[in-house]
């Protein structure tokens, strides 16, 4: 695929907040003190593969902001993931969790391996050679890591346990872990659900549009993409084009979900969409300019970009995945009058059922799916209005006053605490 980022995830966010500091005039001593990490650590992580070869990768956990709680945020596996990277994500978790107001801070973590070239065994080794060498920053009133890109259920499940076996065992070091060891019904979803709760709110408020008149492109068809899509399709939305980075697919009429996610799980798949016959193919250039009302890119870091942005259809963008338009590609994005519901809205779904498995495993109860659901779609549609206010009031876009809200409640948790 040639959509591969050409603008830094660290460049979008660097947008992100000074637009927004600017907005509320924030100082420069401000500005450093918030954009600063709070803590930042490499390690190596070495493999012997199972044929014998030995290899090493690096892992980074990089703890934002921790003024309104425990670092909260996601663990990525991906070959693309550094340094820069991570901070960029984990600054991005500290005015996400800000947003929807969970007693959270922000970070992230992230290993620079390739999951589909590893063994389920040499994965299993690469995460707990990972945690054992950040175990002592971890913790259930520290930092608590979750799943993202590359990462999933069972790697939670891997990271409980040798969490555990350094600490005694505590559930509520990490959440998206499977039900049986302490996830929350509703987790798995979250983030696809948000994706639907706010992209319908979205489509109504700004489109005056029902679910039923929406034609919906996806961009990813992993945790986010595919249950968003999922999500959107059960409300009545058409989904009309998916794409995984294998290639994208298109079908006016509206792509059969069912059969879209039954390949990706075909037995000995590579748990792609690659060979999916159901629809036209389209590729990686073509995928953004097909005709949709609603764009979702919930795969990469800066998906829209100049070179595409010109060819985008859409009169509504909901970022699903972290920091996916680019600086100049939001611009001009603006300029058209196309709506775009940024990231720490769009995609807090999923730390806010996090917040939901943390709390369950402290208290040792576990809530039903539908009570998880109902608590979701109330904070995160608060959020929404918050942010649909605080727009009204600046004369921005949602970007930026939601970048503003943000900004403005860690300051204040910083000030309580006597920053400066
Ligand atoms: P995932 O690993 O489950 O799925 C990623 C999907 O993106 C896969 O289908 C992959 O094939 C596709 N993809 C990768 N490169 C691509 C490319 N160049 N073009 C098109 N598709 C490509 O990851 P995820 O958890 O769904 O995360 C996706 C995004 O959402 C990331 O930005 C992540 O940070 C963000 N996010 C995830 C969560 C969560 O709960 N998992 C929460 C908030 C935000």
């Amino acid at each position: 695929m040639s959509n591969v980022p050409k603008v830094s995830a660290y460049e979008i966010a660097s947008r992100n907040f000074e637009r927004a500091a600017d907005l509320i005039d924030l100082t420069p001593e401000w500005r450093t003190l918030v954009r600063t990490p709070f803590r930042e650590m490499k390690v190596e992580v070495p493999l012997y593969r199972d044929d014998g070869s030995f290899t090493t990768f690096s892992g980074y956990r990089i703890q934002h902001n921790g003024a309104r709680g425990p670092f909260k945020g996601g663990i990525r596996f991906s070959s693309l993931v550094d340094e820069q990277e991570v901070k960029a994500l984990a600054e991005t978790m500290t005015y996400k969790t800000a947003l929807v107001d969970i007693p959270f801070g922000g970070g992230k973590g992230g290993v620079n391996v390739n999951p589909p070239d590893l063994t389920d065994r040499e994965l299993e080794h690469v995460t707990r050679r990972y945690i054992s060498r950040i175990h002592l920053i971890l913790g259930p009133n520290r930092d608590v890591p979750a799943p993202d890109m590359g990462t999933n259920a069972q790697t939670m499940a891997w990271i409980v346990d040798q969490y555990g076996r350094q600490h005694g065992y505590n559930p509520a070091v990490v959440t998206g872990k499977p039900l049986e060891l302490g996830g929350s019904p509703g987790r798995e979803q979250a983030t696809g659900r948000g994706v639907m709760l706010i992209t319908l709110a979205a489509a109504k408020d700004h489109l005056g549009k029902a679910p039923a008149d929406l034609r919906i492109a996806v961009q990813g068809f992993g945790n986010v993409g595919m249950n968003a899509a999922l999500l959107l399709a059960e409300r009545g939305a058409t989904v009309v084009a998916i794409s995984d980075h294998t290639g994208g697919y298109h079908r006016a009429e509206g792509i059969d979900l069912e059969g879209a996610v039954a390949h990706v799980r075909r037995e000995g798949g590579d748990r792609t969409l690659r060979g999916y016959d159901g629809a036209d193919a389209v590729s990686a250039d073509d995928f953004m300019g097909v005709d949709c009302d609603v764009l979702v890119p919930a795969a990469i870091e800066a998906a829209i970009h100049s070179d595409n942005v010109d060819s985008v259809q859409a009169r509504l963008v909901v970022e699903g995945a972290n920091l996916p338009v680019t600086p100049r590609a939001d611009a001009a994005l603006n300029d058209r009058g196309v709506i775009v519901v940024p990231d720490i809205l769009a995609n807090a779904g999923g730390v806010i059922v996090s917040y939901f498995e943390w709390s369950q495993n402290f208290q040792q109860y576990r809530w039903s799916e539908a009570d998880v659901n109902d608590r979701l779609e109330r904070i995160l549609l608060k959020a929404y209005r918050d942010v649909a206010e605080k727009q009204e009031a600046l004369g921005s876009t949602m970007r930026e006053a939601a970048f503003a809200l943000a900004i403005g409640r860690v300051v204040t948790a910083e000030k309580l605490r006597g920053a400066l």
